[in-house]
């Protein structure tokens, strides 16, 4: 099956009149997830990716085997308070109100390439965050990749619209 088929909707959540792309079914599925892996693995190889830093949470679930396919490391973009050590955070526009993200002050390297990961892209807002995130951790942000766009949403285009190289396997209306 295709990725785009193993992905589940579920109607109205987590609110009324949302419909809610379940990556939960092609994680499960040992076939999709090895394509996933590998549709992102593919588009990164020759793409001098130094290090990958993954969205809270689903972006943990990809982002860490694209790390071990592409031979690098992996550092995690938090929700506030969950990180033990100094941190840097952004806040961030949400749908509805505003959230904080962060990542460890000392992750990233002064320069290094790297690509955010998250599991789909709506509003953009999560991503523009976490784009302001890794480059006031001094990083440079090499592109930007999910497995779902939705591209009525507008948030890819954002993120073309900021000079960063957005990538995504699949598209929902
Ligand atoms: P944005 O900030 O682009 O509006 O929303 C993207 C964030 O919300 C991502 O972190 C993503 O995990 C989550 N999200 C929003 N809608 C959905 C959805 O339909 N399915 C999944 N799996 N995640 C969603």
């Amino acid at each position: 099956m295709s990725i785009k088929s193993l992905i589940r909707t579920i109607p109205d959540y987590p609110k009324k009149g949302i419909m809610f792309r379940d990556i939960t079914t092609l994680f499960s599925d040992a076939d999709g997830l090895r394509d996933v892996i590998d549709g992102f693995a593919a588009e990164y190889q020759d793409k001098n990716i130094d290090v990958i830093a993954g969205i809270e949470a689903r972006g943990f679930v990809i982002g860490p085997a694209v790390a071990v396919a592409l031979g690098i490391g992996f550092v995690t973009v938090r929700k506030k308070g969950k990180l033990p050590a100094e941190t840097i955070s952004v806040e961030y526009d949400l749908e509805y109100g505003s959230d904080v993200i962060e990542i460890h002050k000392d992750s990233i390297k002064p320069g290094q390439r790297v690509l955010i990961m998250d599991d789909l892209i709506a509003t953009g807002g999560t991503a523009l965050g976490a784009i302001d995130l890794v480059e006031k951790a001094g990083g440079d942000v090499a592109g930007c990749a999910f497995i779902i766009d939705l591209p009525d949403l507008g948030g890819a285009q954002k993120i073309r619209d900021r000079g960063v190289d957005e990538f995504h396997l699949v598209e929902f209306e």
